[in-house]
């Protein structure tokens, strides 16, 4: 990934979550509060705005880590802090001109680390985390059988999709659909829906 390439991704997250922020806020309406498609899509277009307008000379590293600083800036609730930490870790981690799909497979570890740092959520609790933590473990397997960058984050899109649905069945224990008790189970998580549209954007964009 270049730093082009690493607009283009925030660039197509914007757009993915403005075509489905009806969507993800029905199931936030379903489970919450009824703003994750509001929440997204006014984060995601701000960071698409301040990539484009980064100075030159910005890397991977630096698209990211300023696509996380909006996102903190321009989102209310759980999602904002979570996704922006998440963003900063995983730019914070890049540091050079062009990301190798390993190099990436680690910075997305950090992302990891730092939604669960924050959320304090495990795998299972039917979070952001069901779609996120499967995705990593996807790039990072192929990553190191030596796929290419396409191939590692098609892996991960699939894996955060399965990740996603499998939310379906599980009662929340964190975030605001753990109120709801058992009535939370049936319902597909919102974050877990962002996630997977996060990681298929990564897939469209590396595929071309
Ligand atoms: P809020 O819940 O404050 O209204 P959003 O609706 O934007 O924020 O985001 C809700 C999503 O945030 C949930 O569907 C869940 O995936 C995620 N989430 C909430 N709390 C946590 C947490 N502690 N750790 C990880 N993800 C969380
Ligand atoms: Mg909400």
């Amino acid at each position: 990934m270049d730093t082009d390439l690493a607009r283009a991704w925030v660039r197509a997250i914007a757009a993915a979550v403005g075509r489905h922020k009806d969507h993800l806020t029905q199931l936030d309406s379903a489970i919450g509060d009824a703003d994750h498609g509001t929440n997204m899509d006014r984060g995601f277009t701000a960071a698409a705005v301040a990539v484009a307008a980064a100075p030159a000379g910005t890397t991977v590293g630096g698209v990211l880590t300023l696509t996380g600083t909006t996102l903190i800036a321009s989102i209310g609730g759980a999602a904002g802090p979570l996704y922006g930490g998440a963003f900063r870790a995983v730019g914070k981690e890049l540091a050079g001109p062009v990301a190798a799909p390993e190099a990436f497979a680690a910075a997305l570890a950090a992302g990891l680390e730092s939604i669960q740092r924050l959320g304090t959520a495990a795998p299972g609790d039917k979070t952001m985390i069901d779609a996120y933590a499967p995705a990593v473990t996807a790039f990072t397997g192929a990553a190191r059988a030596g796929a290419d960058f396409a191939t590692s984050a098609g892996a991960a899109a699939d894996a955060a999709e399965a990740g996603m649905r499998a939310t379906i069945p599980l009662q929340a224990r964190k975030g605001r659909a753990s109120y709801l008790g058992v009535r939370s189970t049936g319902h597909q998580d919102p974050g877990a829906t962002s996630t997977a549209l996060i990681f298929r954007a990564l897939s469209e964009v590396t595929t071309g």
